[in-house]
């Protein structure tokens, strides 16, 4: 398989550390605030690496952090930290609201087919080995005591901004957020490992550390959970495209400096989902959640589906008129499935056409995850010269990576219709697919179009009539 490394800057050949077994890790969400739709993009991409890799016969170790602390305002050492920020406007404590959206986020995975790695670990659960490493690298002096806070010193470094060629003036974090520089820092792109002196002394956790009495910067926990589960030689790192810098840079800085060899091979990122007023995001205050989704009567699934339909290495604009695209798409690929269960059910797998036709989906995955061709080989499936059983078969095997549930939903679409009006499965299919459309023509206010396809099912005999749960249809 190949995959784009940002760390090369190219498309490498995966080859993990240990023969056959891949360990992941995943920059887990910041939990003072709902996941927004854009986050969970990230979520949804890395989870089909997951599930591909695991598809392609490795043993896969995945473990995500989840950060109740250090993460502040700006994802440098600038402004308050954000859990405390969100605890304030809840009038909670921030393990409550650590709790209350950590679950949140795990419900959002769960309707969206994310599965939970096999590791997940709060940052307030590490605190001694974020003290451990932070020791280690003062000792070896990499880390220096400047005013109260520990800070990593990037100078002691031969590369430092290893993920991009920009200008380092640019990209030091006191220019790029706009705000004061910290004069304790002896170089600008120096970071803190440990504070005990910020502008915010109302932070809720501290803990004792022969540093003082503090709370650990956010780019620490990530290297040392890594570590605690994955060892000194990490496969895949996960991450949206923003952790990029400064907090992968900072991750990669402070471990190799703690290892004293190179850590993790392959950096995977995400690029973002955006409005069209720019990139979504939390502390914007306005973003998308799945459960708004869920009570505009969007199944989260369609938003996985869109998401899949493009590369994870591009933009991908959200708008609920692409929303409504991906959900008719979707309906109708469920249609055309649900129209191929009755004749599966007499036919058999025939072994030799299923490999045939899941080369296709394998060769768009190798290609460093191509999921948008991946949805292709979907609709070439059902195009294939192979029998119903064939297809069925080779879409389920697909589905257990792109985990669409599209078996399931062709089996629900026909099943009480059916029943209910005594029509066949492949009617029945392409009512739906006519009914479909017609909401996608009223949709786009092409009324004509809407009531010309009411006229086409009648003529086949097919009288529809709308309702407050949706559109009914029966033969007259
Ligand atoms: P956070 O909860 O802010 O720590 O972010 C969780 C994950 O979502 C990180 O991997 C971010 O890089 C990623 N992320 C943040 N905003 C977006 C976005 N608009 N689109 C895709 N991923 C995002
Ligand atoms: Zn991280």
């Amino acid at each position: 398989m190949k995959l784009y490394n940002s760390l090369t800057r190219q498309k490498d050949e995966f080859i993990p550390h240990e023969p056959g077994k891949v360990s992941m890790y995943t920059c887990g969400p910041t939990v003072y605030h709902f996941a927004h739709i854009g986050n969970l993009r990230s979520y949804i991409m890395e989870d089909v690496l997951e599930r591909y890799l695991r598809y392609a016969g490795y043993d896969v170790t995945r473990v995500m952090n989840i950060t109740d602390v250090g993460h502040l305002s700006s994802d440098g050492d600038t402004g308050e930290d954000k859990m405390l920020k969100g605890a304030k406007r809840e009038k909670k404590t921030v393990l409550e609201i650590a709790k209350f959206y950590t679950d949140a986020f795990f419900e959002d995975c769960k309707a969206l087919n994310i599965k939970t790695p096999d590791v997940v670990q709060p940052a307030t659960g590490c605190i001694d080995e974020f003290i451990h490493t932070i020791t280690v690298l003062l000792e070896k002096g990499y880390a220096y005591e400047a005013g109260g806070n520990i800070y990593f010193d990037t100078s002691k470094l031969k590369q430092y901004y290893v993920f991009n060629d920009f200008e380092e003036e640019d990209l030091a974090v006191g220019v790029r957020e706009g705000v004061e520089a910290d004069s304790n820092k002896r170089n600008k792109a120096d970071f803190v490992l440990w504070f005990t002196k910020s502008k915010f002394d109302d932070q809720e956790l501290k803990w004792d550390s022969p540093f003082g009495l503090g709370y650990p910067g956010w780019h620490i926990e990530c290297s040392c959970i890594s570590m605690k589960y994955l060892g000194e030689y990490l496969d895949i790192h996960c991450g949206g495209i923003d952790n990029a810098f400064p907090h992968h840079t900072n991750e990669i800085a402070q471990s190799e400096a703690y290892i004293g060899h190179e850590w993790c091979k392959y950096w995977f990122h995400v690029h973002h989902l955006n409005t069209n007023s720019g990139k979504m995001s939390k502390s914007k205050g306005e973003f998308l959640t799945v459960s708004l989704l869920k009570e505009k009567g969007y199944d989260p699934l369609v938003y996985r589906f869109f998401c899949l339909q493009s590369h994870y290495r591009k933009g991908l604009v959200f708008s609920y008129e692409n929303l409504d695209n991906a959900a008719t798409a979707y309906k109708k690929l469920v249609a055309r499935i649900a129209s191929l269960l009755p004749e599966g059910k007499k036919s058999s797998v025939d072994a030799a056409k299923l490999a045939e036709i899941k080369k296709t989906f394998a060769d768009a995955m190798d290609n460093d995850l191509n999921t948008s061709l991946a949805v292709t080989a979907l609709y070439d499936v059902l195009k294939a010269d192979a029998n119903a059983a064939t297809k069925l078969q080779a879409i389920a095997d697909m589905d257990t990576v792109l985990q669409l549930n599209l078996l399931s939903a062709a089996e629900s679409a026909t099943e009480p219709q059916k029943e209910e009006n005594g029509l066949d499965a492949q009617l029945v299919a392409w009512i739906e697919e006519r009914i479909a459309a017609r909401a996608n023509a009223k949709k786009q206010k092409n009324y004509a179009e809407a009531d010309a396809i009411r006229a086409e099912l009648l003529a086949s005999g097919i009288e529809i009539t709308d309702t407050k749960d949706g559109v009914k249809y029966k033969k007259i």
